[in-house]
């Protein structure tokens, strides 16, 4: 096993990350910025070391920085975490080439799948279903591009090949709007993230946002972990996530699963990742990969039992899938609430310190929380601050341990979006199951 390893991130992950490795014996390096000395997880590692002030580009994406504490620790391993430089092809390779394991999959295969272009390419050619689209870069050529948006159909979708977090597409309703809607996502791409490319999709206006958890290990072996809906979302940002997905079918999951699973052994796939798909009448569209941990992981470690970051771990050990797909069983259901220090009802970010934290607990309940009582909540970083997690044998009982641990949370001196948790499972289309990736925005009026 991996001797010791540095955790090149902060908050929830960071510490969940922590947590495994003491599970496997593994020594730990914390990395903080400034103002993040007082992390749960930096009292907790048995190492230290303070790579920059809090902006986050002197810091935690601060490459050579990250590499040099590997050095100096005598580190074997560093892990990204999510966010930062988890999904940095640039990163990963210089990682190996200073003779340090990423815990991701190669270089080259986040730099295939970060780019959304050659991603569908590659998964089309693997067999995955894709949303009909150009299939390729859009030229210059006008008449051209006005024939791909009649062939496809109204309303289609132009998507930065470079873009990420929600940004970089626009929904384009008639032909009278295209060619500027193209020209004007390109600037803002080139703009956002260095690339002008842009493609065009299909745009789907109801679909549910479902994704397949996959492990591969680095000889050829990759299995599936079942599915998760994420399709509770404001501004494309998840805000609750369940497993597995309500109404699919064993028959779809194993189907699916076994297409993604397929796919990884076909490019050569190592560690954990994401294949995310948007359903719509019956049908999956795959629109990108997730190469790294995914903040929703738990609610599939509680269905499966499987450690998706010890899984992480041992791959990158060199290790063979301690699983076969036949002893992969999903038990219940499992939702996850992000806990956000934000306001619940104009969700502006609420940093500051946490006069009081009790976390709920019970059957069924997991949180996955950085936060105690006197820690202070910098601004400079996403505001997630927690999750909780609950798992029954039914849906049913899975929202009514959920409904039950955040009558049991309390945080006081910041706001969190717990009351808006609250609302979303007291409601009766979400109690239904499958609403689509617009329900939340429609349902908050925005
Ligand atoms: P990002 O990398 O920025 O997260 P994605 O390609 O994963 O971009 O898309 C983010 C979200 O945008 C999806 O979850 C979905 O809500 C919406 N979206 C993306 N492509 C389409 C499409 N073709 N039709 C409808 N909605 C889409």
């Amino acid at each position: 096993m991996l001797d010791k390893v540095v955790i090149a991130n902060r908050g929830e992950i960071a510490l969940r990350i922590l947590r495994a490795c003491r599970e496997l014996g593994i020594r730990t390096v914390a990395i903080h910025s400034e103002v993040d000395r007082e992390l749960k997880h930096v009292l907790l590692a048995d190492e230290t070391v303070c790579i920059g002030p809090a902006a986050s580009f002197q810091s935690y994406l601060n490459i050579p920085a990250v590499i040099s504490v590997a050095e100096i620790t005598d580190a074997i391993a560093i892990h990204p975490g999510y966010g930062f430089l988890a999904e940095n092809a640039d990163f990963a390779e210089r990682v190996e080439q200073s003779g340090f394991v990423f815990i991701g999959p190669r270089a080259e295969t986040i730099r295939l799948m970060g780019d959304k272009v050659s991603a569908i390419k590659a998964m089309k050619s693997s067999g995955v279903p894709c949303v009909p689209g150009s299939g390729g870069p859009l030229g210059e050529d006008n008449e051209e591009n006005l024939a791909i948006a009649r062939e496809i159909g109204y309303p289609v979708m132009i998507k930065a090949a470079g873009g990420g977090g929600g940004r970089g597409m626009r929904v384009v309703h008639s032909e009278a709007h295209l060619l500027t809607a193209i020209s004007l996502t390109r600037t803002e791409a080139g703009a956002a993230f260095g690339n002008e490319m842009v493609y065009m999709e299909k745009y789907l206006e109801n679909p549910r946002h479902v994704e397949f958890q996959v492990l591969a290990d680095t000889y050829g072996q990759a299995i599936h972990l079942g599915e998760r809906d994420c399709s509770m979302q404001r501004r494309h940002q998840k805000v609750i996530e369940e497993a597995p997905a309500p109404g699919i079918t064993d028959e779809q999951r194993q189907r699916m699963g076994e297409i993604c699973a397929e796919a990884c052994r076909k490019i050569g796939y190592r560690g954990a990742g994401t294949f995310e798909f948007l359903y719509q009448d019956g049908e999956f569209y795959f629109i990108e990969m997730n190469t790294r941990v995914q903040v929703e992981h738990p609610v599939t470690e509680m269905i499966t039992g499987i450690d998706i970051v010890k899984e992480q771990f041992r791959i990158a050990a060199g290790e063979k899938l301690s699983y076969r797909q036949e002893d992969i069983e999903i038990r219940g259901h499992a939702i996850e609430c992000r806990v956000n220090a934000e306001d619940p009802r104009n969700f502006m970010p609420s940093p500051g310190t946490v006069a009081m934290y009790h976390a709920p607990g019970g059957p069924g309940i997991r949180v996955d929380s950085h936060l105690y009582t006197g820690y202070t909540v910098p601004p400079h970083y996403d505001s997630l601050i927690g999750k909780i997690i609950a798992h029954g044998e039914t849906r049913e009982s899975a929202i009514a341990r959920m409904q039950t641990a955040l009558t049991e949370l309390v945080i006081e001196g910041i706001k969190s979006n717990a009351p808006l948790h609250q609302d979303i499972l007291r409601n009766a289309h979400f109690r239904a199951g499958g609403t689509n990736i617009h329900y939340l925005e429609r349902m908050l009026g925005l």
